[in-house]
């Protein structure tokens, strides 16, 4: 004999009841069938309202008439479908129930009192029902069921809401109950069972998996099967994580660590029952009944090392600690024991070493009743000051990682911390059990989500996420978003999850929870109605449960740059192009460096210098190597070094300034390119690189223009005065050239000094070749003399600082090594 056992998921209709029926009558073909069966979805907490109305003094009539209709509906809905069906024990039923609630709920009222023996008579009601109606159901389909009575026939021990299992009081009943009357299809309730005194006694919330293990074990029967509305049991709850994966085979410790710590699909005293009598569990899906499911039995298998992640929420951490504790033999198990009193279960205990604290979890439900039963046990203790007062946390949840295979290797509890260090989770305190089958973090509440996504990232999709928040849409943003978008395939390829959550301009900002679409984001940010703001995309963030949040700034304005610190404090990644920020002040400068290392976050800013070549970069590298910059030169500007290039070839600047402002070389006012002061937010970046802590006014900076040149003009105006100064640049041009020497815009760094200036280059100078909208690098460092490293390239253009921004980007991924 089998126990099938379907849950409220599996029973929410008559639809849902008849394809239970179907599958019943399927599997009745070639075993006898012991079907345990949970109250039609919903009921149960309908239930638990209507006492809680009852007990609260409220108007319970509406929802009453409300179960009342519900299963009416059923008991129509089935006789439209079996027309031949006999209805009239569930009619009975029905009428029964509906009778005991009004005068119990009614009696609740009266005495604003609801003993435990009471509610647990109203609660398991829901699954009464559903046994008269599949009862009826199998029957109509000519299948020979009958319906047993758990009540009497499951026997159990304690409380009454939360009873456990007394397999030798049901070994006594179910088997001679069976034996007695012959039927294909035996159908009992879930959850509902009695003591000795024969007082109904419930098996706690969720409590018809365990139930059917309860029967299972009481009459040896040779499979149970856990029927639900998922395929079986996954590496974390499929509801929370996208990407979860069926696991098809566990041992039944691994799932008993699972359920324990939180996985719903089991109650976690189901296993207790099975594993002691060696019986296999298979938990199916009712909506897919072909698919294999997960088998739960002695061997386990599978070579995995980590099987689930689960999680435990609503818990409060209570910590007694005081110099009582140390080495007096009795403390711990009077901790417990008071809680074992107060029947409040701990789910989780750790004690310092020095044995002067314990730590354990509770429900957070039942933190009142944990403080008091702890208080009167140690009045004495805490009145002296042997314990100290209690310390509370309280909305904490616990994140346990389960798999036998943990047990022979290294390493997997540090890729666990690693893994919530990098959510950014904050663990407050740890426990792993001894047979190390499962390590648990206990963790706050609101980050627990975090916790279990990047966990279950790290361990079992190995797709590492990439969340972006874009603004500035200019040339480079929109350049970035096309890259990003040509790249999806590569990166899906490589195991990237790279996705665009946010774009903002200076107007508005689009946010879209399923990530935007590239293909029209222009036409959907028109219509977008936010507005850009730290407060409003860490909301997003949190309420998205993003774990690798990256704003990328693409504007050159000064106030989003003010802004980094609060993203960085957010934990946001920050990736930008805007040289702002880095040429801020040098107090901003060191802020953003340590709220990035305090919040292991990663600054990026490799295309602010050079664009996309790699100069940030190789300047850490050598630093870090315990190199040091001794002088730097090179051509910073790819708008300076077009315009050079062409003065070079006796083009008049103003002629020259309008053709690289037309090509889009140049900033749309040419003046912040003329002006150097570009070069010296460039020259300043790296000179701090180098460890230099120079302000901006620190730089020396020769303008190309003269000094008040159409000062407050228009850039049109400022075009148009432009001709005035051709004369004199190109005498200077003439002049270097008689002397074999060209003009190049140069910044440079000696001496602890930085300065920005035109300088006449001898031919062979290596920067005189430098032309055409090339930068050049040469850096002098102790390592890199006499002859320095040049680094050579377009430093200028959407595509390459797209790409260089792009690859920043990427590169928030490898923060672990990197911090
Ligand atoms: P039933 O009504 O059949 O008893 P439950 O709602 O109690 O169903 O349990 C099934 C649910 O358990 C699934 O829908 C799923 O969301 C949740 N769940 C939580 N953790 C897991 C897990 N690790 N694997 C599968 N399901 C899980
Ligand atoms: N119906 C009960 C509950 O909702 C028991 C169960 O479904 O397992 O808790
Ligand atoms: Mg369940």
């Amino acid at each position: 004999m089998r126990v099938l056992k379907f849950g409220g998921s599996s029973l929410a209709s008559v639809e849902r009841f008849v394809s239970v029926a179907t599958i019943v009558q399927q599997q009745a073909a070639d075993d006898t069938i012991c079907l345990v069966l949970s109250a039609p979805q919903g009921v149960t907490n309908t239930l638990v309202e209507l006492t809680d109305l009852a007990y609260l003094g409220s108007d319970f009539s509406a929802l009453l008439s409300q179960l009342s209709t519900r299963y009416q509906t059923l008991a129509e809905e089935a006789a439209a479908q079996f027309p031949g069906a006999e209805l009239s024990a569930l009619q009975q039923v029905m009428s029964q129930q509906l009778a005991q609630l009004q005068n119990q709920l009614t009696g609740i009222a009266l005495l604003r009192h609801c003993p435990d023996h009471i509610k647990a008579q109203i609660l398991g009601l829901g699954e009464q029902f559903s046994v008269a109606l599949m009862t009826a159901l199998l029957n109509a389909k000519q299948l020979p069921a009958l319906a047993l009575d758990a009540v009497t026939l499951v026997k159990s021990t304690g409380d009454y809401l939360n009873a456990s299992a007394d397999i030798a009081g049901c070994e006594q009943t179910l088997p001679q109950a069976i034996a007695a009357m012959p039927a294909k299809v035996y159908v009992i309730a879930g959850f509902v069972s009695s003591n000795a005194a024969g007082e109904t006694c419930l098996l706690g919330r969720n409590g018809s998996d365990y139930s059917a293990a309860i029967v299972a074990a009481a009459i040896r029967a040779a499979a149970c099967e856990i029927w639900t509305d998922v395929d079986g049991v996954y590496s974390a709850d499929p509801r929370q994580v996208k990407n979860a994966k069926l696991i098809d085979r566990l041992s039944y410790d691994e799932a008993m660590e699972l359920s324990y710590f939180g996985a719903k699909v089991l109650h976690p005293k189901t296993i207790g029952p099975l594993a002691r009598y060696n019986i296999p569990c298979y938990i199916k899906n009712t909506l897919n009944p072909t698919a294999p499911g997960t088998c739960i039995d002695n061997s386990g298998g599978g070579d995995a090392l980590v099987k689930g992640i689960s999680s435990l929420e609503h818990l409060a951490l209570i910590t007694v600690s005081g110099p009582g504790l140390k080495g007096v033999v009795g403390m711990a198990s009077r901790v417990f024991a008071s809680m074992a009193r107060a029947q409040i279960s701990v789910s989780l205990i750790t004690q310092s070493s020095s044995e002067f604290s314990i730590s354990f979890c509770v429900p957070q439900l039942h933190l009142a009743a944990a403080k008091k039963a702890l208080q009167q046990e140690f009045e004495l203790e805490l009145q002296t000051g042997l314990l100290r007062e209690l310390t509370i946390l309280s909305d904490m949840a616990i994140v346990s990682l389960v798999g036998d295979g943990m047990r022979q290797h290294r390493g997997v509890a540090a890729k666990f911390f690693a893994s919530l260090a990098q959510a950014r989770v904050n663990v407050v305190a740890i426990a792993q059990d001894s047979s190390e089958r499962s390590i648990s973090a206990v963790v706050e509440q609101s980050a627990c989500k975090n916790a279990v996504k990047v966990c279950h990232e790290n361990f079992f999709s190995h797709v590492p996420s990439i969340d972006v928040f874009l603004v500035g849409c200019g040339v480079v943003g929109s350049e970035l978003l096309a890259q990003i978008q040509r790249q999806q395939r590569f990166l899906q390829q490589r195991h990237v999850k790279l996705t665009v959550y946010g774009i903002a301009n200076s107007k508005t900002c689009l946010l879209n929870g399923e990530g935007i679409a590239l293909t029209d984001w222009p036409a959907q940010l028109q219509q977008a109605q936010g507005s850009f703001s730290v407060g409003q995309l860490s909301q997003f963030v949190q309420q998205h449960h993003l774990t690798n949040p990256v704003l990328v700034d693409c504007t050159s304005s000064e106030q989003v740059a003010a802004h980094y610190t609060a993203f960085l404090a957010a934990g946001f990644h920050v990736v930008t192009p805007n040289k702002k920020a880095n040429t801020a002040s040098y107090s901003y400068y060191q802020q953003l460096r340590a709220l990035a290392q305090q919040n292991r976050r990663r600054f990026l800013y490799e295309t602010t210098v050079g664009a996309g070549l790699p100069v940030i970069d190789t300047l850490q590298g050598l630093l870090n190597a315990g190199d040091e910059l001794l002088a730097f030169e090179g051509i910073l500007s790819g708008s300076l070094s077009y315009i050079f290039g062409e003065l070079e070839q006796g083009v008049a600047l103003s002629e020259v300034t309008q053709k690289a402002k037309t090509l889009g070389f140049t900033e749309p006012d040419p003046r912040d390119d003329l002006s150097g002061m570009d070069v010296a937010r460039k020259l300043l970046i790296l000179a701090r690189e180098a460890g230099m802590t120079l302000e901006l006014d620190d730089v020396e900076v020769e303008s190309v223009l003269p000094s008040g040149f159409a000062k407050g003009a228009s850039t049109e105006a400022f075009m148009a005065e432009l001709p005035e100064l051709d004369q004199a640049f190109s005498q200077r041009i003439s002049q270097a050239k008689a002397e074999g020497k060209v003009l190049r815009y140069i910044g440079e760094i000696s001496g602890g000094k930085c300065k920005v200036a035109i300088k006449a280059l001898a031919a062979e100078h290596p920067l005189a070749k430098v032309k055409d909208g090339e930068n050049a690098l040469a850096i002098h460092t102790r390592y890199y003399q006499p002859i320095p490293f040049v680094l050579r390239g377009y430093g200028a253009g959407a595509a390459v600082t797209s790409a260089g921004v792009f690859s920043d980007i990427m590169r928030t991924l490898g923060w672990q090594q990197q911090v």
